[in-house]
């Protein structure tokens, strides 16, 4: 069953091999069994699970079933879902009860996706290791004893160990990339704007994007075309025609020109991951590809870029969480300021607060120009970097992070060294654009999963994925699962 794509699972649904009902039992099992350990769901919703999975099959059985129909997810704990707590892997938001659906989760359902449950993540989405989640961390199913990758580790380990057969996340800054590849799976961070972002729970608004976690881009393809489009509830989604994206993922790749940018291949990448990534562009060689080599002048400018603009929005976003109007509240306050501070103290993670601090700081009167404002000018030289390079190439390859996944704890007492994890991952947020990563392979060092980033001018999700699906037809990387939780299913 766990081997099945999500095409394959539709067949079998509609040839009546097995039900809706049956095959979402099959993932609750497997929830229930290897989920202890694991750690990467926060709220198993069984009852909604087997309730949406009987109307599947209701549909099934009247004939009027979509492709996605009656197949079993999972969704990150940062897309509000009506009735069921939602709660940013936050202390603060830990009695949350959503009062409606994010559009994602919305569309999703509508088209007969049973929810599995909310996935794990870092408190807010702030991290890159999934180790800052109130609900503690979630663990590699390669390796116990490492990291997921954050923010959206724990859809990317419900997906890599097969507890659910497709995931939700966000990215801001990598988090669905860099999990992916931490994991093996594959992940896809949309073009900003392509999918709603209302219901999605924020963090920094100009940055965050939905997305969506598989084994394979042609899973990716058939959710990602189903939960993009316009969404007049949310003024920063474009109105723009959704393309088929299953409908090209056979189209030839000869020809394709590949950007490789120097500066994602110099000091700081791990050898054993560069080799992998090296492997993997050998590979579109063959497939008739053409390499061009690049440039990217200002990706070093990335991380204190970002780590600017992201805390800026972030500390305005998480304003609203006061006590007063969502969530935790503290016990027993002296006066109005004294629960102010206290339900924000007690109710955030040192994290979280880290960033509302810097970035309260790079947006006060005195310091606004000399941070904000510079990092603002630094976001339009990284776009324009990728524009000049799109003139050029088709796509852009390269690693999605400089090492591969990490002991737990190991970062955790040096923010600065886990910012750096996402050198190869900002600037794409930063410039609104596409990206991706799909399994490459194995470091030989640690027998860890590798991710191969590639990343498409805006809107070129298709293509991406296309290009993603060539490759996986001569590859079987994505096929490789963790042997402790898959063994003899
Ligand atoms: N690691 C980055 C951060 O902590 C990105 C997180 C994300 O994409 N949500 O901000």
């Amino acid at each position: 069953m766990i081997t099945k794509s999500l095409t394959e699972l539709s067949t079998s649904l509609k040839a009546g091999d097995f039900s809706s009902v049956e095959l979402t039992q099959f993932y609750l099992d497997r929830i229930a069994k290897y989920d202890g350990e694991l750690n990467s769901f926060i709220t198993v919703t069984e009852e909604q699970a087997l309730a949406g999975a009987k109307a599947a099959d209701e549909q099934i059985a009247a004939g009027t079933a979509g492709a996605l129909t009656g197949i079993p997810m999972a969704h990150k704990d940062l897309f509000c879902t009506d009735g069921v707590r939602t709660s940013c892997a936050s202390k603060m938001l830990g009695n949350f009860i959503a009062p409606y659906n994010a559009t994602v989760v919305e569309k999703l359902n509508a088209a007969g996706m049973p929810m599995l449950g909310k996935t794990n993540m870092d408190e807010f989405a702030m991290g890159s290791s999934n180790e800052n989640s109130y609900y503690g961390a979630v663990k590699n199913p390669w390796d116990l004893e490492r990291v997921p990758g954050g923010s959206s580790g724990g859809s990317a380990v419900a997906v890599a160990a097969r507890l659910a057969p497709v995931a939700t996340g966000t990215d801001t800054g990598g988090s669905i990339r860099q999990p992916a590849s931490l994991t093996g799976i594959t992940g896809i961070k949309p073009t900003y704007g392509r999918v709603s972002r209302f219901g999605m729970i924020a963090y920094a608004s100009s940055l965050d994007q939905g997305g969506i976690f598989g084994t394979s881009a042609s899973d990716c393809a058939m959710v990602l075309e189903t939960m993009s489009g316009f969404d007049p509830k949310d003024s920063t989604s474009v109105e723009r025609d959704v393309p088929n994206m299953s409908a090209s993922l056979n189209d030839s790749i000869k020809g394709l020109k590949i950007g490789l940018p120097k500066e994602f291949f110099g000091e700081g990448l791990d050898s054993s991951v560069a080799e992998v990534v090296n492997d993997a562009i050998e590979e579109y060689k063959k497939l008739g590809a053409e390499i061009v080599e690049i440039s990217l002048p200002n990706t070093h400018l990335a991380i204190p870029s970002y780590y600017v603009i992201a805390p800026a929005e972030a500390s305005s976003n998480l304003s609203r969480f006061d006590g007063v109007r969502y969530g935790y509240r503290c016990e027993a306050p002296v006066d109005l300021t004294d629960m102010y501070m206290r339900s924000r103290g007690e109710g955030f993670g040192t994290e979280v607060k880290r960033r509302i601090m810097t970035g309260t700081y790079a947006l006060s009167a005195g310091y606004y120009d000399a941070y904000y404002l510079k990092a603002q000018k630094i976001r339009r030289l990284i776009s324009d970097d990728f524009k000049k390079a799109f003139e050029k190439v088709d796509v852009i390859m390269g690693p999605v992070a400089p090492e591969t996944a990490f002991k737990l704890g190991e970062k955790t007492d040096d923010p600065i060294s886990m910012y750096l994890a996402d050198i190869y991952t900002l600037s794409l947020n930063l410039a609104g654009l596409t990206g991706m990563s799909v399994p490459a392979g194995f470091s030989k060092n640690n027998k860890m999963p590798v991710g191969l980033q590639i990343i498409g001018n805006y809107f070129e999700e298709a293509k991406l994925l296309n290009v993603a699906h060539q490759y996986q037809q001569v590859t079987d990387w994505h096929k490789q699962a963790p042997s402790a939780y898959t063994g003899g299913e």
